[in-house]
């Protein structure tokens, strides 16, 4: 019987790519990436010919039928995505679903990713966290989504497209409150990798005082709610919330 493995790749520097994870890619049948011509790069650096196959956002569900069938005919193949580890806000989720549900075999492998890499350094709780992803893009959407967590006590992890940290932060500030522990990890791994630390409104000014820190990847850490001494249910801190956003 075949086996899929999912590769995780670097999320910035190339020496980020764990031995067996090369053993892997050489020896599959076939590679599915999510771009190949990023991935080319990649595997080009480390001298790796491979045969790629694309399975993106947009054709991954057929994509998915087509590779359970070569994996149950007893090939061989790796999943991988742009950066760090797939399916972790990246293509993959339709895949793997779908070759638990053929009885196909799966195996990952650990390697990058930068939400885990940014949480072990930002200096946040970890013993519990919750990955969120991308927050909605628009502003309505995003304020109810952070308005939903604003009673998480759990250590939060987004990634945040530079474009929109400064709205986030507002937004941010504007729902929990000024004083919440924030961290952004930027650029980890790369050369210009910095984590800003403080309260919420602190690294709102770092970032808006500094053009370079409004650039690059990013991964946005928000510490959780802290536990209330006179444990206000979670319900009452949204309505609070709430009302603080309708009041002048
Ligand atoms: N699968 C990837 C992983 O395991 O981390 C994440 C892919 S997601 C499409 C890309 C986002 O991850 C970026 O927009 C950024 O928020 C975050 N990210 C990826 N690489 C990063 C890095 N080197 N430093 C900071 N954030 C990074």
């Amino acid at each position: 019987k075949g086996t899929l493995y999912i590769v995780p790749t670097p999320i910035g520097n190339l020496n980020d790519i764990t031995l067996r994870a090369l053993d892997v890619l050489r020896s599959v049948d076939v590679i599915a990436a999510e771009d190949t011509r990023h991935s080319s790069v990649l595997l080009n650096h480390f001298g790796i010919q491979a045969t790629l196959w694309a399975v993106h956002e947009h054709n991954e569900r057929q994509k998915a039928d087509q590779i359970v069938q070569r994996l149950l005919d007893g090939q061989t193949i790796a999943l991988i995505s742009d950066a760090g580890t797939p399916l972790i806000s990246d293509p993959g989720y339709p895949l793997v679903n779908a070759c638990r549900a053929a009885g196909a075999h799966v195996v990952a492998l650990p390697g990058a990713c930068a939400a885990i890499t940014a949480l072990s350094a930002a200096g946040l709780p970890t013993d519990r966290f919750l990955f969120c992803g991308f927050l909605p893009a628009k502003q309505q959407a995003r304020e109810k989504a952070l308005q939903a967590l604003v009673g998480e006590s759990a250590t939060l992890i987004y990634y945040e497209s530079p474009r929109r940290i400064i709205d986030t932060l507002e937004a941010l500030i504007h729902i929990f409150g000024a004083d919440r522990p924030v961290v952004i990890a930027r650029e980890v791994t790369k050369q210009f990798e910095t984590y800003l630390h403080g309260s919420a409104a602190d690294v709102l000014a770092m970032v808006q005082a500094d053009s370079n820190q409004q650039r690059g990847e990013m991964v946005l850490l928000v510490g959780g709610a802290p536990a209330s001494d006179d444990a206000t249910p979670p319900e009452a801190l949204q309505l609070l919330a709430r009302l603080s956003q309708e009041l002048p």
